[in-house]
């Protein structure tokens, strides 16, 4: 009888005609070794492709587990947690919060937290609200200018 060839790299498969039809009746592939069996086994991905299914996998895995996982993180934090510890850990990043907070950027967006803030004691407020924050400290400025030329 004719033997099979290897379903990875054609050569001819030496295994016993009982392994063979076993194979065939199952439809499975027949190997000539198992390093042909290891090769044939692989799916052929790119490295980005199974990155973007092991993401697909692990946003579905965290939605379906998301209680678990929650109370599993909230118990590990309980048993680790050392004040002392987190307090030096946190008097590192001092620096670089410093830096932060002296960005004209963020100045400028703080300013205008505060200033909303003070107006309303809150910033949950609705954006036309926030909108007349803005207003007002035109109409200010405008009235402070035409004073000033008087
Ligand atoms: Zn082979």
């Amino acid at each position: 009888m004719v033997k099979p060839n290897c379903d990875y790299c054609g050569c001819v498969v030496p295994q016993r005609q009982g392994h063979i039809n076993r194979a065939r009746k199952k439809g499975l592939p027949l190997y000539c070794d198992r390093k042909c069996a290891g090769l044939g086994r692989r799916k052929h991905k790119t490295v980005e492709q199974k990155k973007k299914e092991k993401k697909a996998y692990d946003i579905l895995y965290r939605k379906n587990n998301l209680k678990r996982l929650a109370t599993e993180k909230a118990k590990y934090f309980q048993r680790t947690y050392d004040p002392a510890k987190a307090a030096v850990e946190r008097k590192k990043r001092m620096p670089s919060h410093l830096e932060y907070c002296r960005k004209p950027e963020y100045r400028a967006k703080k300013q205008k937290y505060d200033e909303i803030y003070r107006t309303f004691g809150t910033v949950r407020v609705p954006q036309e609200f926030k909108e007349i924050v803005d207003l007002q400290k035109q109409l200010a400025k405008a009235v402070s200018t035409r004073d000033g030329r008087r």
